[in-house]
């Protein structure tokens, strides 16, 4: 295969993972739907027994260590983020917990941040704990101060910039250099911006997880993960997501692949929608906080431009006061912007969100309730017209 490191991203993203030189001349990587491996002899069964053992992952053993599919995608997503090798798995949860459960062992202390999506958050709470994990939550804007929570104990500081619901964007080198000072491993979630906005390993990040799910794969039609390792944190991630079962379906990986050929244009085309929507709900009266870092007035903008490449179509809204019946009158009748989880295929969504109960460190404060909008890939006025006729659906539930 040719070397790509030297190309755009652009560049890299339609030609990272696959060889057609290798492959008959077929532009895509075949498929392998496979459980069983067959070895030539005893001596080949045991010589991927070693390798497994000694967590090299050279070969292919069995299908939930994955196959040439499977390493086909990991290694683009390594590619494109700069790694040195990564981890696919069932889901964006499944990257999370097997990166989290990699590096804590009870009596270890975790720092998490506050605006991390809501499922990890559970997890912390739920399955953590229990196992003897300390949890303790930091505002995402904390940058430098951070220091001030480490214990003798702590293992790792998890990010997520910018947050899910609130879109707070953190200092990402700030944390990351003291925390390599100390050895405390950093775990990012890197879901909003994608390996097209941000390159987490650049900013000093040990473990960057994707939800493949969203805008890799980028047509609401698979779950996937996938988790990118610097080389001393790829062992402990590889051999806790196969041993805890997380392995992705050959389909998924192909389909995720698929979409990452499309990547850069479609991250282009969401930012300019997104942009132009959150510009024109700035200038309307019945919002009173439009939240989302690629804003010139956002409170994230400046670290946002230093550190970001591009900004993803998710962003968030706060209504001045109004009913639970008036924001229902919104949101029943929208027909572009559908009501639905998830994010990060070509369709517009929305949702109303609750950041108040999936807080602790910092206090939410809004004066009315809000909403996240996922800006798709329909023609933009379009979509101004949908929100138009959704506030004034709220106006006449008052
Ligand atoms: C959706 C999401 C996940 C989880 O991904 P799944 O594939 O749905 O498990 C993780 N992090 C963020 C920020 C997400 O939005």
């Amino acid at each position: 295969m040719n070397d790509l490191s030297a190309y755009h991203r652009d560049t890299q993203a339609l030609h990272a993972g696959r060889d057609p030189d290798a492959n008959e001349g077929v532009v895509n990587p075949p498929v392998y739907h496979c459980s069983t491996v067959i070895f030539e002899s005893v001596e080949e069964l045991l010589e991927t027994r070693r390798d497994r053992a000694s967590g090299a992952y050279v070969g292919f053993t069995y299908g939930r260590e994955g196959t040439p599919t499977t390493r086909a995608f990991e290694d683009a997503i390594t590619l494109l983020e700069g790694g040195y090798r990564a981890v696919v798995t069932s889901c964006g949860l499944g990257a999370i917990c097997a990166s989290l459960t990699a590096f804590l062992s009870a009596g270890d202390h975790l720092l998490i941040v506050d605006s991390l999506y809501g499922p990890a958050r559970a997890f912390c709470e739920d399955f953590l704990k229990k196992f003897g994990v300390e949890v303790t939550y930091y505002p995402p804007s904390i940058g430098d101060g951070i220091e001030a929570l480490f214990q003798p104990n702590t293992k790792v500081v998890y990010l997520e910039s910018p947050g899910s619901l609130t879109f707070e964007i953190t200092d990402v080198p700030a944390i990351t250099r003291l925390c390599r000072a100390r050895g405390i491993t950093t775990i990012m979630d890197n879901t909003w911006g994608s390996p097209f906005c941000f390159r987490p390993l650049s900013h000093g990040v040990d473990v960057s997880i994707n939800a493949a799910t969203k805008y890799i794969s980028g047509h609401s039609d698979l779950m996937l993960g996938i988790a990118v390792c610097t080389e001393d944190k790829f062992i402990p991630v590889k051999k806790t997501a196969s041993g805890s079962g997380y392995c992705g379906g050959p389909d998924d990986i192909y389909m995720a692949l698929r979409g990452l050929r499309t990547l850069p244009l479609r991250m282009r085309q969401h930012q300019q929608s997104a942009t132009r929507i959150a510009t024109w709900l700035q200038g309307r009266p019945e919002v009173a906080r439009v939240l989302y870092p690629a804003l010139p007035d956002d409170p994230g903008h400046a670290l946002w431009k230093r550190d970001f490449t591009g900004a993803s179509g998710l962003f968030g809204l706060v209504l001045n006061a109004c009913t639970d019946r008036q924001l229902a009158a919104m949101l029943d009748h929208m027909k572009l912007f559908r009501l639905g989880y998830s994010w990060g295929g070509y369709e517009s969504l929305a949702v109303p969100t609750y950041p108040s109960d999936l807080r602790s460190a910092q206090k939410w404060e809004a004066p009315g309730p809000s909403i996240r909008l996922h800006v798709g890939l329909e023609n933009v006025d379009d979509l101004i017209a949908d929100l138009e006729a959704g506030f004034a659906r709220l106006a006449a539930a008052a």
